[in-house]
């Protein structure tokens, strides 16, 4: 079916996300299915949603379209379509300027707040974001271009993506891009993808259960202070070249609590209890790209 158009890796890496994330509880599938329903967007048949959605909005994408609104009850937008879910913005810097700032709130607080002439709507909007980006204008997905855009092209292309926006991003990788021969081996990789949803549904529940005294399910809800104080404090030897970081200015204190957050859930997908050094690293390595 795709065979003609060769497919980047990153796109559809975005796309099997949901199919590794564990169905969502009963609490969750009423959020997801009201917000499909405002919206109109019910399957057929009225069944709650289960299933992580995804939502992958076009770079031409409206504000209202990313973020809701129209008159009367405002309409959900992408963001929360994609409550409890992924939020795939392809070619991220071609968003314009506007749409992406109008993501920054929601994206912070895990809701929409939309004015309206009485008073104001607000909708949910819990997402896992991830954003992917050519490294330059002129890159196409086959890879076929030869780039002659200068060191400063570059920098101003990627300088799209705003600190604020690119501070809420744990981790980033490089992608090759995949030809279509190669496709046919990917499409094989379906048991491999099984076995991932089962350790992520694994690490889900540990950390669950580890945070059912605080309220919270996933580390990614974990406020940072919790994780800077003990009981759940790493040791400082653990800590060392992460706060070291923070000390340089290289790390922002929102970004020092994401790496926490992250070496726990690396820890919690190794099916260990608690993050230790390495851990810690890795998380750093994933945050910054940087191969540690
Ligand atoms: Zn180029």
């Amino acid at each position: 079916m795709m065979c003609h158009n060769p497919v980047s890796g990153k796109t559809m890496l975005a796309e099997r996300l949901p199919s590794v994330l564990p169905e969502l509880d009963d609490d969750a599938a009423m959020e997801v299915s009201a917000l499909h329903s405002i919206a109109g967007l019910m399957p057929p048949g009225g069944q709650l949603i289960r299933r992580p959605p995804f939502q992958a909005p076009h770079h031409t994408a409206t504000v209202p379209a990313l973020v809701g609104g129209g008159s009367g009850l405002a309409r959900p937008g992408a963001v929360s379509l994609a409550h409890r879910g992924v939020l795939f913005l392809d070619e991220a810097p071609e968003f314009g300027k506007g749409a992406l700032d109008a993501l920054r709130q929601p994206l912070e607080h895990g809701l929409v707040r939309l004015a309206r002439s009485r008073g104001a709507a607000e909708y949910p909007a819990r997402v896992q974001l991830v954003l992917a980006a050519n490294p330059c204008p002129c890159a196409k997905p086959s890879g076929v271009v030869t780039c002659e855009c200068s060191p400063l092209t570059r920098r101003r292309y990627l300088g799209r993506l705003s600190g604020p926006l690119l501070d809420r991003i744990d981790v980033q990788v490089t992608v090759q891009p995949i030809r279509a021969a190669e496709l046919t081996e990917v499409a094989g990789a379906g048991e491999c993808s099984a076995a991932v949803a089962a350790r992520v549904a694994a690490a889900r529940a540990a950390a669950a259960a580890r945070w059912s005294g605080l309220g919270r399910r996933i580390n990614a809800e974990l406020p940072g202070p919790v994780l800077r104080r003990a009981p759940w404090c790493l040791p400082a030897r653990d800590t060392r070249e992460l706060r070291a970081r923070l000390d340089a200015g290289s790390l922002s204190a929102r970004g020092f609590d994401r790496v926490l957050r992250l070496a726990w859930t690396i820890a919690d997908l190794d099916g260990r209890d608690r993050p230790d050094a390495d851990d810690v690293r890795e998380a750093i390595g994933l945050r910054t790209g940087e191969a540690l």
